[in-house]
């Protein structure tokens, strides 16, 4: 998608920090970290958010999942870790390219604020 800010990172337009990258994902560095560590990891393929998913794309979303269990291991995230998804305006989500957030290496409070 022409004007979609993690569009152009998965492209290369944007630099940013691999952490992980296979055919259909690509992990980077969050800019503005709220854990020692927090990955952004997003599809490939330009899906707006959560609401988006559908029969069609639902499979890259198992990708995903698979790709953090990959990305645990090869980080050694052996504590564990949050995976988050904010959808939409309530939810908090202000980049339209539907991802998931990886943070981990501190005690994350429950529930959310
Ligand atoms: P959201 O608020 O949509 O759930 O998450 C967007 C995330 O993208 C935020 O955590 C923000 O720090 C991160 N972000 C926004 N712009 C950039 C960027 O240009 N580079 C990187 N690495 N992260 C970004
Ligand atoms: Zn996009």
């Amino acid at each position: 998608m022409a004007d979609c800010l993690f569009c152009k990172i998965v492209a290369g337009e944007i630099p940013s920090t691999k952490i992980y990258e296979d055919e259909n994902v690509y992990a980077f560095a969050d800019i503005d970290p709220q854990a020692p560590f927090h990955a952004i990891v997003i599809p490939k393929q330009h899906i707006t958010s959560a609401a988006e998913i559908d029969s069609n794309n639902s499979a890259l979303i198992s990708k995903i999942f698979e790709a953090i269990a990959k990305i645990a291991k090869q980080e050694n995230l052996e504590n564990g870790f949050r995976v988050v998804n904010n959808c939409g305006a309530d939810g908090g989500q202000t980049v339209g390219h539907i991802h998931f957030h990886l943070l981990a290496r501190r005690n994350l409070a429950w529930p959310p604020g």
